[in-house]
C-alpha cells in the first residue's frame, strides 16, 4: 500500500456510503470505489472478461460482451463453488486496480469505498483507518426499498448476507451516524475531514 493516508469507507447497504463519499470528495478527498472497479473489470472489453469467459463459458457474456450479471448472480446463488471461482478471478484484479488507483490519486488523502470491508477481512490491513457509516437497520431497509424499488424480503435477504451492525461498528476507528438528516451529516463529515487532514 502507498505510504499515503488511506481511509477505508464502509457500511451496510443503504447506510449512505455513496452520499458520504460524495461529501468527502467535495472537500478534496480522492475516492476510489471498489464496486465501480469491479463493474469496469466486467464491462465490455473489461480486463476480467477473458478469464471469466474461459472459466464459465462464452454464454456468461451478454450481447455487448459484458458479464451477464443476472446469469452470474443466479449461478453463484445456486453454487457456492462458482462464487469462489468468480472471486478467485475478480478479487486479485479488484485489489490491484484499487491499489493502483489509490497510488495515482491526487486528492488530499485517499478514501477507499469498500462495501464488504469488514466481511472480506483482508482489506482492513490495507487502510490507515476504518470509517463506518452507521444507521438503524429499519432506516437501511426503508432507504433501499425506496432507492431500488425492492420488496422488504429481498432487502432483508441482502442485509442478512452482510455482517450485523454491531460487528461492523466493532471494526470501526471512526463512525458517522447517518440515521438522521443530511443537515446532521454535514458537520460530522467536516469534523472527520479536518481530522484526516492532520495525518498529512
Ligand atoms: P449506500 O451507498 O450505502 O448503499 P446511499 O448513499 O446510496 O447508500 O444511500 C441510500 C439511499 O438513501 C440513497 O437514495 C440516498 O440518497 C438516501 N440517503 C442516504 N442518507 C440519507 C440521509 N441522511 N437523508 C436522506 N436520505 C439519505
Amino acid at each position: 500500500m502507498p505510504a499515503r493516508f488511506v481511509v477505508g469507507l464502509t457500511g451496510g447497504i443503504g447506510s449512505g456510503k455513496s452520499l458520504v463519499a460524495e461529501l468527502f470528495a467535495e472537500r478534496g478527498a480522492s475516492i476510489v470505489d471498489t464496486d465501480q472497479i469491479a463493474h469496469t473489470l466486467t464491462a465490455p472489453h473489461g480486463a476480467a472478461m477473458p478469464a471469466i469467459l474461459a472459466e464459465f463459458g462464452a454464454q456468461m457474456a451478454d450481447s455487448q460482451g459484458a458479464m451477464d450479471r443476472a446469469k452470474m448472480r443466479e449461478l453463484v446463488f445456486r453454487e457456492p463453488a462458482a462464487k469462489r471461482r468468480l472471486e478467485a478471478i475478480l478479487h486479485p484484479m479488484i485489489r490491484a486496480a484499487t491499489l493502483a488507483a489509490a497510488a495515482d490519486a491526487s486528492g488530499a488523502y485517499v478514501m477507499l469505498a469498500i462495501p464488504l470491508l469488514v466481511e472480506s477481512g483482508t482489506w482492513k490491513e490495507q487502510v490507515s483507518r476504518v470509517l463506518v457509516i452507521d444507521c438503524p437497520e429499519q432506516v437501511q431497509l426503508a432507504r433501499v426499498m425506496a432507492r431500488n424499488g425492492l420488496p422488504e424480503a429481498q432487502v432483508r435477504a441482502i442485509m442478512a448476507a452482510q455482517v450485523p451492525r454491531s460487528v461492523r461498528l466493532a471494526a470501526a476507528d471512526d463512525v458517522i451516524d447517518n440515521g438522521g438528516t443530511l443537515a446532521a451529516l454535514i458537520p460530522q463529515v467536516d469534523r472527520l475531514h479536518d481530522f484526516y487532514q492532520q495525518y498529512l
